[in-house]
């Protein structure tokens, strides 16, 4: 299955992402957690893209798109992946189109998680993360046993530097801009699917799932 998980940041993706490349058995491919370990490890990479990611805006499209082409090469890809936050520009979904029917293949479903602002500003705004084992708490949807420390791993949880309210508004501007067009460019191929992003996590797996069952793309 080859899915592409669209929608405003705080909509959801990343935590469905998560268990659907666990229940399928594929790779959740994330544009945003490769800049990040990039920024983590202080590659050239990261030091570019750290400028853009902390203001919110998008990093350009040359940049992102030869790390998806790269990423799709691994043979771990062979049965589908999930991409989440890629695309996010109408140049980078031409590009992905490109580079998959150079090898006779192509997107199954692009799902579209329609959120309410209000809910992606709560959700964005009260997130935390572990800094040791990347897992994502919120403070009162999904509050850690002790406050601060991850249940998991007890590692140290922070805030991203982009999740306060002043950049969360900015990234909500940038998706309404240039990754809300995207919505037209896949209807127009018709593979693209809505659901809501309020839902709950499990709510939302159990749509998701069914979804999937009844395309037949499992
Ligand atoms: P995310 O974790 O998906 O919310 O992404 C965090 C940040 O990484 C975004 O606000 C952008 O600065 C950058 N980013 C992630 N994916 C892309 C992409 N496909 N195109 C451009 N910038 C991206």
């Amino acid at each position: 299955m080859k899915l592409v998980l669209l929608g405003p940041p705080g909509a959801g993706k990343g935590t469905q992402s998560v268990v659907l490349a666990k229940k399928y058995g594929i790779p959740h491919i994330s544009t945003g957690d490769i800049l990040r370990e990039s920024v983590k490890t202080g590659q050239p990479l990261g030091i570019k893209a750290k400028e853009y990611m902390d203001k919110g805006e998008l990093v350009p499209d040359q940049v992102v798109t030869g790390i998806v082409a790269e990423r799709l090469k691994s043979s771990d890809t062979k049965n589908g992946f999930i991409l989440d936050g890629f695309p996010r520009t109408i140049i980078q979904a031409m590009e992905l189109d490109k580079a998959l029917k150079c090898i006779e293949s192509g997107i199954d479903i692009v799902v579209y998680f329609a959120t309410s602002t209000d809910v992606a500003i709560e959700r964005l705004t009260g997130r935390r993360v572990c800094k040791d084992c990347g897992f994502n708490y919120h403070i009162k949807n999904i509050p850690p046993k002790k406050e601060g420390i991850c249940d998991k791993c007890g590692g140290v949880l922070f805030q991203r530097n982009d999740d306060n309210e002043a950049t969360v508004r900015n990234r909500l501007k940038v998706y309404d801009d240039q990754t809300k067009p995207l919505i037209d460019y896949y209807n127009k191929q018709g593979i693209l699917k809505k659901v809501s992003g309020d839902m709950s996590v499990n709510e939302l797996f159990e749509v998701l799932s069914k979804l999937f069952k009844d395309a037949r793309v499992t």
